[in-house]
């Protein structure tokens, strides 16, 4: 089983991660929690290029790739071996989070980063998928009243940039209605993590 969290910058993913390996936890469930861009050494590293403020003339193709090279380590080396011994898997951002923030967002064509990343993960495709959703001037204003001046790379984009990525989120979510699970997420913590709480289990009890 292969759970991913999406949704906006601020949107309250890394909280719901958190709660959600406790109860996986307190239900005896080997689990993984991991997190993209991340999860190996390697792509700590590609981590660390993307969101450095200081690399602004990345190009486009070239944040698209290195995701998908963070990625394709992160399947390989992490992902596939948990989930072949039959461990939970939950990720922060995967896949639809590059369909959302690199190919909407900076406009590159869809078609083309849901290739490059099909080709990155030889096709692992999440099992369910939660968006949390909420506007962009709510998330991006929780980001910043969190974080002060230290935003990254991608955080610093403008309002138009988050909306469109926020957009787009729900679009995909609207277009696989079967893997996707939309949370309102302005609504309280212990809601949302009820909400998908609910939905793991049915899961689990297969
Ligand atoms: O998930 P989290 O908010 O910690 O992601 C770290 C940063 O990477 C955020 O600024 C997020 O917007 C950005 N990101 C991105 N494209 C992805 C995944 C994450 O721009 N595919």
């Amino acid at each position: 089983l292969f759970f991913t969290l999406e949704g906006p910058d601020g949107s309250g993913k890394s909280t719901q991660i958190r709660r959600l390996a406790e109860r996986l936890e307190e239900s005896g469930i080997r689990y993984l929690t991991t997190r993209e861009p991340g999860g190996t050494p390697i792509s700590d590293k590609i981590r660390a290029l993307l969101l450095d403020p200081d690399n602004r003339e990345m190009t486009a193709k070239t944040e698209a790739l290195l995701y998908a090279a963070s990625r394709a380590q992160h399947v390989a080396q992490v992902i596939r071996p948990a989930l072949e011994q039959g461990v939970v898997v939950i990720c922060d951002r995967y896949i639809d989070a590059s369909l959302a923030y690199q190919a909407t967002g900076l406009g590159l064509s869809v078609d083309y980063v849901r290739e490059l990343n099909r080709e990155a993960t030889d096709g692992l495709w999440p099992t369910r998928t939660y968006l949390i959703d909420v506007p962009a001037e709510v998330g991006i204003g929780r980001v910043a009243r969190s974080r002060g001046a230290g935003l990254d790379r991608i955080e610093q984009r403008d309002l138009h940039y988050h909306g469109r990525v926020r957009d787009q989120f729900l679009q995909i979510a609207g277009e696989e209605p079967e893997r996707f699970r939309v949370l309102d997420g302005t609504r309280s913590i212990d809601e949302v993590t009820d909400a998908i709480w609910e939905d793991v289990r049915q899961f689990l009890n297969a």
